[in-house]
């Protein structure tokens, strides 16, 4: 168990690919780290940086409070589970967990005291005498988490883990590394490209865009209050609304964008103020949206029309994709009945749920008001 510090963490590949920008994070022990971001945005890179398996160009990295900069990756008490799994072909299910205590010169006995442990908690135990090609893909992927379990390390590191098998298996496996976390309280920093992974498992959730660090929060923190469009268009799906518009003082406060004339709460008039006058971008999420008997009891529901283009019906709810104001926009309802498409409809946004950002500089503009 330990903490796990990166400050101003850099990597420059080649001097002219910067992977990882100046990068600081601090990771409690036993906490459970989520870092997400699109593919190329530095994850792996920031995870074998701690790892130590690449070189870190510039700051510093510090395992339980010791930097470790130049520790080799054997000497830093951290097990890392790859997305490939990684396991020896020729050798069983337990030489496979065995062997990097085999390396440590471990006892005979506490070999097999651990490996019988590690796969109990893992449900592999009758597996323990097959080789790794008579396995389905999540039996290879416990497997894997088994040789990291086994060396009890003061870290465990998570490569996009789940990222080879199956929808359902995903799913699973998640609920269960979740498990893991808990029954072993151990730091754990854990790499997904998928935001839903991510909101998921984290405890806290950092993400990465080209090699820097939008945000850093609670899952929930980085659903109502995003730092940036960045982050605000990632964490959520289907991905938040844009429209680009300008806001106009005309008694009251008003959020134009082409055609649509929209009128802003009374509730929200004084912490918008001083944006009158400006363009801005407005961020609102398909949950946010409503028709009639989905509206929900606020005075900030402003309606719009907007024509129906698309419906996808997914069982417990439906996707809308329409279009308004030259724009296409997703709402997700619960309803019982598919509305019929290419048709005009009454669109209700919620107002009081809206996110606004700085157009250029994609910035959030408000700390919109906390709910509780
Ligand atoms: P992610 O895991 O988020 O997909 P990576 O950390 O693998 O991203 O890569 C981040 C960036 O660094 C990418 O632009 C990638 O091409 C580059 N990169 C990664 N490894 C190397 C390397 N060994 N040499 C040069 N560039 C690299
Ligand atoms: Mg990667």
């Amino acid at each position: 168990m330990a903490s796990v510090e990166l400050r101003n963490v850099t990597k420059v590949f080649d001097k002219k690919v910067t992977a990882v920008s100046a990068a600081n994070i601090s990771i409690k022990d036993t906490e459970f780290v989520v870092l997400v971001g699109p593919s190329g945005c530095g994850k792996s890179t920031l995870l074998r940086m701690i790892a130590g398996l690449e070189d870190i160009s510039s700051g510093e990295i510090a395992i339980d409070g010791k930097v470790v900069n130049q520790v080799p990756p054997k000497d830093r008490d951290i097990a890392m589970v790859f997305q490939n799994y990684a396991l020896y072909p020729h050798m069983t299910v337990y030489e496979n967990m065995a062997f990097g205590l085999k390396l440590r010169k471990f006892s005979k006995d506490e070999i097999t005291q651990r490996v019988n442990e590690a796969a109990e908690i893992l449900d592999i135990t009758h597996l323990l005498d097959r080789k790794p090609k008579a396995l389905s893909g999540g039996q290879r992927q416990r497997v894997a988490v088994g040789r990291a379990i086994v060396r009890k390390p003061k870290v465990f590191l998570f490569d996009e883990p789940l990222s080879n098998l199956d929808a359902k298996l995903r799913v699973q496996m998640r609920t269960e590394i979740s498990k893991l976390h808990t029954r072993l309280s151990s730091t754990m920093i854990y790499v997904t490209h998928d935001q839903v992974e991510a909101m998921t498992m984290g405890e806290r959730i950092v993400v990465l865009k080209d090699g820097r660090i939008q945000q850093m929060d609670t899952p929930l923190n980085l659903y109502h209050y995003p730092a940036n469009k960045f982050v605000a268009g990632f964490i959520g799906s289907p991905a938040m609304n844009f429209l680009d518009g300008e806001l106009v003082r005309d008694d009251g406060l008003w959020f134009i964008c082409q055609d649509l004339k929209i009128k802003m709460p009374d509730s929200r008039r004084q912490e918008l103020e001083s944006l009158a006058g400006t363009r801005v971008v407005m961020g609102i999420r398909p949950e946010h949206l409503s028709v009639k008997n989905t509206a929900p009891q606020t005075d900030g529901l402003h309606n719009i029309t907007a024509r129906l283009e698309v419906v996808e019906p997914m069982g417990n709810e439906m996707f809308l994709y329409l279009k308004a104001a030259g724009q296409i926009l997703v709402a997700r309802l619960n309803l019982t009945e598919k509305p019929q498409v290419n048709s005009d409809i009454a669109i209700g946004l919620d107002l009081q749920k809206a996110h606004f950002f700085n157009p250029q500089t994609e910035e959030a503009l408000q700390v919109y008001t906390k709910q509780n």
